[in-house]
Parts: structure tokens; sequence; C-alpha cells
């Protein structure tokens, strides 16, 4: 064993003991120290400082009860968190999750990996991650507005514009920030850029819907670009069907690929023809809007739904993984690489395990972590503050060249720093990994030991 694996191993050893019961925050901190720990014994100031033992650590977990009431008048009770990681480099910006399964482990390794994505983006962003293991499925409007303000009455005391700047994730799009800002609005008196993700109407920004995605598939095609190819006529994979989801489809098809399915929770479907725009549209009514299942679509298009699946055993030459954690295991991984796939850019936060992650490196594939390929929907959140801040609104196509130049530079990072002279493959994972680092390290050197 070398001697960076030896120090990899006993630091992971410390992170275990710190942070039982917790395989999601375990694993983030694994995948990225793996990488970081080799160029922090080339730059000793970084453990001088101990600069990795302190990042690993958030800075507060704020923990609280959610009482609500159902429309039968039933008292409900749930668990909120926001997990406010590291504020070096910028205020705490992170989205916040609603999903039966959001537990502090969860949250801390969305936190954590938010820290390092937001730096990449090059804007004045911390890390954060909230949310509760309330479920809005199932729910009237009226209940989720009743959770969301119940939410935000605590809430409200941990951010603001200048401190904590929660978004969306999983199971919180348009409808939720709406009842959350109006809460904030009302309990502050302060009409401020204090979450974003809001409508166009009151301080929203223009794309900021569709940025993770189309950031995403701009990732992509800087990837294949980068090594003389495209993504035009390339076949592609989408798990999920949310928000994310919804708008790699779209890019990827506008930029001339086939997108052949799309999932969600209860199994995918293939569409051998490809999602095209008509029924891309019907795929956005029917989960914005009717808020229905992907089954709906194999019966409607007349093509094959598999139950309890995930995509991944189909042949394609790109995938997209846009649902949620750890929904490519080593053995889809294997499958995937066997099928000849040689890109996949994670749209969801960790969505490969570990050892799929490795097989995936390993093979020499194009392959893109999510803290670098989605960070597209945080920097038009960034765009967003800045317009909030300045009182103004940019225009589609204005937000749009900054969102495509945001995911260049990110590119331009990975690549300085994840090539090996004389090797012409780019470890994207040891490049996002490393330049994330390098700016919140620096800044926690700069204030000593705080
Ligand atoms: P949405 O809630 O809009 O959509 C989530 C999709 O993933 C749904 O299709 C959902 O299916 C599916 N899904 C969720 N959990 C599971 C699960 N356990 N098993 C199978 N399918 C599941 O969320 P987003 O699109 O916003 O987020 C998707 C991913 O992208 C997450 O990892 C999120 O952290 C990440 N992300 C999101 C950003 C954003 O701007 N929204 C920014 C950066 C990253 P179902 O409806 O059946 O639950």
């Amino acid at each position: 064993m070398s001697r960076t694996q030896n120090l990899h191993r006993k630091f992971m050893s410390g992170v275990e003991e710190r942070n039982k019961g917790e395989p999601e925050f375990i694993q983030a901190v694994h995948e990225f120290s793996d990488t970081v720990i080799p160029f922090i014994e080339e730059h000793p100031q970084y453990r001088e400082e101990s600069i990795l033992e302190r990042m690993t650590e958030p800075d507060r977990i704020i923990i609280f009860r959610v009482c609500w009431e159902d429309d039968e008048g039933n008292i409900c009770t749930n668990r909120a968190w926001r997990v406010q990681f590291n504020n070096s480099i910028g205020p705490y910006k992170g989205g916040l999750r609603f999903h039966p399964s959001v537990n502090q482990s969860i949250l801390k390794f969305l936190g954590f990996e938010q820290t390092f994505k937001n730096s990449l983006t090059t804007l004045p962003m911390g890390g954060a991650k909230g949310g509760s293991n309330f479920d809005p499925k199932g729910k009237s409007d009226r209940e989720v507005m009743r959770f969301c303000q119940s939410m935000m009455t605590e809430l409200a005391r941990h951010i603001g514009e200048h401190t904590d700047v929660p978004a969306g994730d999983i199971g919180v799009g348009a409808r939720e920030i709406s009842y959350l800002f109006g809460r904030y609005k009302q309990i502050t008196n302060r009409f401020t850029g204090a979450i974003t993700g809001k409508g166009l109407s009151f301080g929203g920004s223009l794309v900021r819907t569709e940025a993770t995605g189309y950031g995403c598939v701009y990732f992509a095609q800087e990837m294949l670009n980068h090594k003389g190819d495209a993504l035009e006529g390339k076949r592609c994979l989408v798990s999920g069907s949310g928000n994310v989801a919804i708008y790699t489809i779209e890019k990827a098809r506008a930029l001339g690929a086939k997108v052949v399915s799309a999932s969600d929770s209860g199994g995918y479907i293939y569409d051998p023809d490809g999602i095209d725009e008509e029924k891309l549209a019907w795929l956005k009514d029917l989960k914005e809007t009717r808020r229905g299942r992907i089954q709906e679509y194999a019966e409607h298009f007349n093509c094959e739904f598999h139950g309890g699946q995930r995509p991944w055993a189909l042949p394609a030459d790109v995938a997209f993984p846009c649902a949620t954690q750890n929904e490519i295991s080593e053995h889809d991984a294997k499958t995937l690489l066997a099928n000849g796939i040689s890109v996949v850019c994670e749209g969801a936060n960790m969505p490969t395990e570990l050892a799929g992650a490795y097989r995936f490196t390993k093979a020499g594939i194009l392959y893109a972590p999510s803290k670098a390929a989605n960070a597209g929907g945080v920097a038009v959140s960034g765009l967003e503050q800045s317009q909030n801040a300045l009182r103004l609104s940019w225009t589609r196509e204005e937000v749009d060249a900054k969102l495509r130049e945001i995911m260049r530079k990110i590119h331009t990072q990975c690549v300085t720093w994840g090539s090996t002279p004389g090797d012409p493959i780019i470890d994207y994972v040891k490049g996002a990994n490393i330049a994330g680092f390098l700016k919140v390290a620096d800044a926690m050197v700069a204030y000593g030991c705080v």
C-alpha cells in the first residue's frame, strides 16, 4: 500500500468513527479525500493547517420540529434540518429536499458536495443543504402550503441574503419555493433574494428551471468537444423525470442526441424512437402539472415500461443519471461499460456508488462527477441572487450565455487539475475535487484557526 493510500485509510477511519450511521456522508468524503490527500501531500500548507479535517466537519447543523395540520384536521409532525456546511467563500447556498428518505447523513453528504460544487462555479457561494422527511406526494396543495409555512417559521431565523440562501431539490419545485418565500417575506417584512428558484414575477431568474439539466448537457458537450467528438447523433439514457431529467432531455434533444429512456421511482420507460418535442411536452405536463407516473407515458405512447427497474441495461453512448443518489450500482456500471457507454454525466448528486465510479474512471471513459456536471443549477441560482441585488432581470439569452460560460470554465478547471502529462485521459473526478478544494482551502488558510 502506498503512503497516500495509507494516509487515506487512516483519515477515513477517523471520519467513519466520528460519523457512525452516516453511510452517504462517509461515501462522499471517501471519494473526495481519495484524490485530495495525494494533492495535500504535495502542498503541505494544507496539511499543516488541518484543512481536510476542518472541511469535513459542518459549520453547524440546525434540527427542528415541523408541525402542520392536514386536510382532515390531524396534527402531523415532521423533522427538518439545515446543514450549514462551509461559508468560507460566500453565504451558505444549497437546496431543500422533501422526501421520506431524508436524514442527516444524506443532507451532510449533499452539503459537503455543495461546498466544492459552488466553489467550481467561480461564484461567491458557500455550501449548505436542508430539507425534511415530509413527503409531498399525495398531499393537497393546501397541505403542502401549511407544511412549507410551518417549516419557514423556524427556518427564517437561520437564513437571509447574506447568510444562507436555500433553493429547491427533490420534492421542492416552484410550488414549494413560492410557499416558502411567501412566508419568509411575511415574517421578515423584507423582499430580498433569500431564496432562489422564485417565480418570474417575484424575483426569479429566467433559465433557473432549466439550468441544472441544460448545464449538465453543456458539460457533456464540452467533454466530447474536447476529445474532438460531438453529442449530435448519440443515443442517450436519462433516469428520473423530475426537474433535472426533463431539461436534460430537452437540451440533449435540441443538440441532436436521441434520448430513449426516462424513469421515476416506479420504473423506467424505453422509447426506441426517442423522446421527441411533442412527447417531451406531454411528459412535462404529466410531471409538472398532473403529477402523474412515468408508466402513463408508456401507455400513452405505446412503448415499454419496466416496473421497479432502472434503465442501465439498455445499450447507449451516453448516460445521464438524473434521479437520486446511488442509482448506478457497481453491477450497473459494469453493464453500461459492457454495452459500450462512452460518456457518463451526472445530473443527480452522487448517483454512482463508489465501486461503480472507480469502474468508470478505470475504463477511461468520459466520466463527469455531479459536483462538476450539475453545477449549472446553483450557478443560475447565484445569478438570480445577483439580479435580485441589482434589482433587475437579465434576458433568457443573457442568462443562458452566462450558464454556458460557467460550465465551460468548470470544464477547463477539471482539465487543468485532472490531466496527467503524457496521458490523454482526463480524470474529471480528480480535477473537480482538486479545483473545488483549492478555493475553499485557500480561504480557510487565510482566515487562520476559526
Ligand atoms: P425532482 O423531485 O424534480 O425529481 C426527482 C426524480 O427522481 C423523480 O422522477 C423521482 O421519481 C426520481 N426519484 C427520486 N428519488 C428516487 C428514488 N429513491 N428512486 C428512484 N427514483 C427516484 O428532483 P430534481 O430533478 O430536482 O433532482 C434530481 C437530482 O438532481 C437529485 O439528486 C438532486 O439533488 C439533483 N440536483 C438537483 C438540482 C436542481 O436544480 N433541482 C441541482 C443540482 C442537483 P418519483 O417522482 O417517483 O419520486
